[in-house]
């Protein structure tokens, strides 16, 4: 093995592969969900929570931190891992989602087809250059700029185990032309991130770089041919995956058949996707680690996740429906939460009610049972049971 990833099975009839990541801050193994620790917390839990249901890495967020307290300020505390208690590995992102998002919409919405574009929290981008982006703060309405050169100066502030490459995240809506266009300036700002980044970034931190190109096979294909021609540790994949899920898996697919043979020992990392049927797509098409807000967000909106493919893996507590329910949350499930024994009917009254408690409760059940999905993956794979694990998933079998 050279670099940070060690493959130790791969399955037979896919692209899927388990490993483990090695970074400064532990071992993760994969293929691994990640939880959101966007403003430096998962939002509800304490660390130690969070790896009590079988999490080892999470990722923050570079732009949200940089506004708010300031990357300077948690470098003075010690980095982020201090600041916030976790003593484990951390990915940031570069920041380049969301300022990029503050143009062009809501692109997580937007990718995922849920509602048209709009503006994210009050922030507005005054240009883009080839430089960087120009912005107004959402926090106090200063103008400020990152680049790939801030971004990275940034992360290397947090101190992050993970640093992503500052890209344009291009929406769905653009054409071809502006697609290219964009994908070619993100391959120059990979250039200028790695170069930053050997220069000055932090001792063992590792760098992915971000595959672009849109919907649009030649432009993903040759994305992907640039950055594993970089000297990125690892390769993330980005941007607009489609309108629909055979879109999004073709979209992946075309970028993992280019990231085979010499470029294999890369780990591989899908940007903003993390839903069961997606999460076992991806690992057979060959993605070692997700992040995405969806178990966190729905936990905090009273949705549970369940062992249930015709209702998307959802469970919505608020509902009339589960007025009075004596069921439990879900049978069987190991989770601290449901570990306590309550009944949908009381889940149902606080989430309606918006008690912090049932946050919390649905946000450590949602995070368990992905990170129960993702054990089952692994486990098959090394196991030589992938198709069966997969298939049982998808049909709706408890993890
Ligand atoms: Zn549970």
């Amino acid at each position: 093995m050279d670099g940070p990833f060690e493959i130790i099975a791969r399955d037979g009839g896919s692209r899927a592969r388990a490993g483990v990541l090695r970074t400064p801050h532990g071992d993760v193994p994969t293929p691994a969900f990640v939880p959101l620790a966007t403003k430096a917390t998962v939002r509800g839990l304490v660390p130690a929570e969070v790896e009590e249901i079988g999490y080892s890495m999470v990722l923050g967020n570079t732009f949200h931190l940089h506004q708010a307290p300031g990357d300077e300020l948690i470098a003075q505390a010690g980095g982020l891992h201090r600041f916030m208690r976790w003593e484990r590995p951390i990915i940031t992102d570069s920041g380049g989602f969301q300022v990029f998002s503050m143009g062009h919409g809501n692109v997580a919405d937007e990718i995922k087809g849920r509602r048209p574009a709009g503006r994210q929290e009050g922030g507005a981008i005054v240009s883009i250059e080839e430089e960087g982006v120009t912005y107004r703060s959402y926090v106090d309405g200063s103008e400020r700029f990152m680049g790939p050169e801030t971004s990275m100066e940034i992360q290397a502030n947090l101190g992050s185990d993970i640093a992503l490459v500052f890209d344009e995240c291009t929406p769905f809506h653009v054409d071809r032309d502006y697609t290219a266009r964009s994908t070619e300036r993100s391959h120059r700002w990979l250039g200028r991130c790695l170069d930053w980044h050997e220069a000055r970034g932090p001792a063992g931190q590792l760098v992915y770089g971000i595959v672009q190109g849109g919907v649009y096979e030649d432009l993903r294909a040759a994305s992907a041919d640039e950055v594993a021609a970089s000297a990125a540790d690892g390769i993330a994949i980005g941007g607009s995956l489609g309108e629909d899920k055979a879109q999004m898996y073709e979209v992946v697919d075309w970028a993992t058949a280019r990231l085979g043979g010499p470029h294999e020992h890369r780990p591989r990392h899908l940007l903003g996707i993390g839903e069961v049927d997606d999460l076992v797509r991806g690992v057979e098409l060959g993605i070692d680690s997700f992040d995405c807000v969806m178990p966190t967000r729905l936990g905090r909106h009273g949705v549970a996740l369940v062992p249930d493919p015709e209702n998307r893996w959802r469970l919505d507590l608020t509902t009339a429906r589960q007025r009075g329910s004596r069921e439990p949350l879900m049978e069987g499930c190991p989770c601290p939460a449901c570990a306590i024994g309550y009944e949908r009917g009381y889940l149902h009254y606080m989430a309606r009610a918006r008690e912090l408690t049932a946050m919390r409760l649905l946000t450590l059940h949602n995070l368990a049972f992905l990170a129960r999905v993702m054990t089952r993956l692994r486990e098959a794979i090394i196991a030589g049971e992938l198709a069966e694990a997969a298939a049982a998933l998808r049909a709706g079998q408890a993890p």
